[in-house]
């Protein structure tokens, strides 16, 4: 099996690896990388969405020449190949350092979504977001370790605003030959092709692979010749169809990632399921044991040495359950085929006397361990199931937490690293999960670090100005709306960002409670305050997109005067603008709803001060220095807490300056933020956590 690089032919063999690099989304998460082809041509890098592939193949011949004749671009072309051979081909990694001698260990890594560039829009929020961290620390440490999921051709949808507040939701279909993925081949060179039973006929898979530093992704996709036209688009879109298709979609996950997982010649030690989309690996798993001459309970024991499971959802409903007759339609000949009865088939997915097969269930059956997001909920989770243990207390339940962190090299700010490499030291990313090394935050002199911040704030309005002003140059847009999205914001002003999924329990509107209270907050004439927004409501919620629609508003109410603005097409790229650009990161959702969060996670690493509910993440990260919890029990007690801090304690102590303009208080606050949050949240914290106690935790 392989896959093969195009040919770059027209490109000037001096430079020639850019192809190979623009292939690794490795680039992504190394500044010199990105440099290197944003230096190619800035106009196409912005046009493109900072898109290497695009770029090798829409810039001119004469740009490439140029480029292989200018000793500058050509030592950063030796530095970033040179650093790229360093690190795929390291054996010094933390991984052989800390297991050496285990060459056949390999962990297979199940998701529904990832998130790893915008020209592969895969992914709806924090679970994609989540996986792409995952397989890029997981990379840096060096694990065997390689992800599955799906290809959505039409992927998650993208976002316009219209002048009323209601969304245009379109999908644009992903081309392969525009993006880093690449197709997985045979020997022959004909397409690898994967046949997955489904009720009484047969979906094929064709398989595309994404490479992220040393991790592959691959991703599969049922839109190809060989499938009848109603199955081609089984995978279109994420979270796109009814349960019918969403059983669909899951048993390609689960059992065609298995097979295709096979069909690569991986023999993966480790399953990591993570959420419940994937669960039917186990199904799979559990019928290879069967095929070579296992019990079922020997069977499903060899299934469970493997399975780890890593649940999300700290809301019932928010687990995938399937009525027996969907799950009979489509698995009837796949339990004769494993010689074991409808009810034996039944009992891996069913609570003891429930009337629904639970994705959840199924999981927690089938693995050896499991694991929440957040230590909250952890404890939240081990409540939820109690009733699937009924001879244990719910602090038996086994449900561990492991904390969610975020990929740091991606996450900090290019003017961060800079201090960073000043202040903490040159190789200060190797140890980046060691909370010492975070000390060292304190010695930043104030107004050096001050003005990186004001320097990402001003980048975040010219990314939101120079969009609105691309709007309203494209005849589609109202005057309102170029003030929606931010024109008339002030780069003085403390800015709060608010920018999620608009799921309804994530309080949006909540600040909006008492309009007339929050417009004196915003217009204060000498502490001026304005609000970002950002965010998409699934096509299917309705309740979702009435929330978005009172935000878009107010974001266009003369009364709130510019001061409060909306993004249009929350993804990947719009976060890093965010969570790096504003002054403090808001977060009301109703508690115990948020499992983690990471979206505060990268505000903090950044200095972005978090003022938030204590749920998911930010109960453990909240010390009392480094940010506000909101208190209040119910939504009007919430919005009390909110409102009074802002004015209490936020704006007076933004607004508090020195005679050289420099707020020494809430500078003093930043890097509490970022010493206190940078290691414990990070994805390395995270993914060493992982190997340790739910990967390798007995060998
Ligand atoms: C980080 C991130 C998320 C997840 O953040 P939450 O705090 O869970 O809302 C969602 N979407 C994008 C684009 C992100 O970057």
């Amino acid at each position: 099996m392989r896959s093969t690089l195009p040919d770059f032919e027209h490109i000037p063999a001096r430079i020639r690896r850019l192809g190979e690099l623009a292939y690794n989304v490795w680039w992504c998460w190394n500044a010199e990388a990105r440099h290197l082809f944003r230096s190619l041509d800035r106009a196409t890098w912005r046009q493109t969405e900072q898109n290497p592939v695009r770029i090798l193949r829409e810039i001119s011949g004469e740009l490439f020449e140029a480029a292989s004749r200018d000793p500058e671009f050509l030592g950063l072309y030796d530095r970033v190949t040179a650093r790229f051979d360093r690190y795929m081909n390291a054996s010094d990694t933390w991984h052989s350092q800390s297991r050496p001698n285990k060459p056949e260990e390999l962990i297979a890594y199940f998701c529904a979504e990832f998130a790893l560039h915008t020209s592969v829009p895969i992914y709806s929020g924090g679970l994609g977001l989540l996986a792409g961290d995952t397989c890029k620390e997981a990379s840096d440490l060096g694990l065997p370790f390689v992800a599955v999921g799906a290809l959505y051709p039409e992927g998650y949808f993208r976002q316009q605003m219209n002048p009323d507040g209601s969304q245009e939701a379109t999908y644009v279909r992903i081309k392969p030959e525009l993006t880093p993925l690449l197709p997985v081949l045979n020997d022959d060179g004909t397409p690898l092709i994967v046949t997955i039973p489904m009720d009484s006929r047969e979906i094929n898979v064709a398989v595309w692979r994404l490479q992220a530093g040393r991790v592959p992704i691959y991703l599969m996709d049922t839109n190809i010749p060989e499938n009848d036209p109603w199955d081609r688009d089984l995978v279109a879109r994420l979270y796109g169809g009814d349960i019918q298709v969403r059983l669909r979609q899951e048993i390609i996950l689960g059992i065609g990632g298995i097979q295709v997982l096979r069909a690569l010649g991986y023999d993966p030690t480790v399953v990591h399921l993570n959420e419940g989309h994937a669960a039917f690996a186990a199904v799979e798993l559990i019928r290879e044991g069967r095929d070579q001459g296992l019990s079922l309970e020997d069977s499903v024991q060899a299934a469970r040495d493997r399975i780890v499971f890593t649940t999300h959802t700290p809301v019932a409903a928010g687990h995938d359950e399937f009525p027996f007759h969907m799950i009979e339609e489509h698995f009837r000949s796949f339990w004769d085929g494993m010689g074991i009865t409808r009810e034996q088939f039944l009992e891996l997915g069913t609570a003891p006397g429930g009337n629904s097969f639970g994705m959840t269930i199924l999981a927690l059956n089938a693995a050896r361990k499991v694991n929440g997001v957040s230590r909250k909920h952890g404890e939240v989770s081990r409540a939820m199931w109690h009733f699937l243990y009924p001879d244990r207390t719910v602090e038996e339940v086994p449900i561990l937490s492991i904390t969610n962190g975020v990929h740091v090299p991606t996450w900090l700010s290019g003017n961060m690293v800079k201090l960073c490499r000043k202040y903490l030291g040159a190789d200060w990313k190797k140890f980046h999960d060691d909370p010492a090394l975070w000390e060292k935050v304190l010695e930043i002199p104030d107004e050096e670090l001050w003005a990186a911040h004001c320097a990402s704030k001003g980048k975040l309005l010219s990314f939101m100005q120079g969009r609105a002003r691309a709007r309203w140059a494209s005849r589609n847009f109202a005057p309102s709306q170029v003030i929606a999205h931010g024109a008339l914001l002030n780069p003085k002003a403390l800015t709060i960002g608010f920018a999620r999924r608009f799921a309804t329990y994530k309080r949006a509107n909540l600040i909006m409670r008492d309009v007339e209270r929050l417009k004196r907050i915003l217009m204060n004439q000498w502490h001026p305050v304005q609000l970002v927004f950002a965010g998409k409501a699934h096509p299917a919620d309705e309740p979702g997109k009435f929330l978005l629609k009172q935000i878009y508003e107010a974001c266009s109410a003369p009364e709130f005067a510019g001061r409060i603005a909306f993004v249009e097409n929350y993804n990947k790229q719009v976060a890093h603008h965010l969570v790096l650009g504003v002054d403090v990161w808001l977060n009301n959702p109703v508690p115990p709803k948020e499992a983690s969060g990471t979206s505060g996670e990268k505000a903090s690493l950044n200095g972005v001060v978090n003022f938030s509910v204590l749920d998911g993440w930010w109960c453990e990260g909240y010390n009392r220095q480094n940010g506000w919890a909101i208190q209040g029990a119910d939504d009007s007690s919430t919005a009390e807490s909110i409102y009074s801090t802002l004015e209490n304690e936020i704006v007076p102590l933004y607004y508090d300056r020195d005679s050289g303009g420099i707020p020494r208080q809430w500078v003093a606050l930043m890097k509490e933020a970022i010493r206190s949050t940078a290691a414990p949240f990070s994805a390395r914290r995270m993914m060493k956590e992982y190997a340790e106690k739910l990967y390798f935790p007995d060998r």
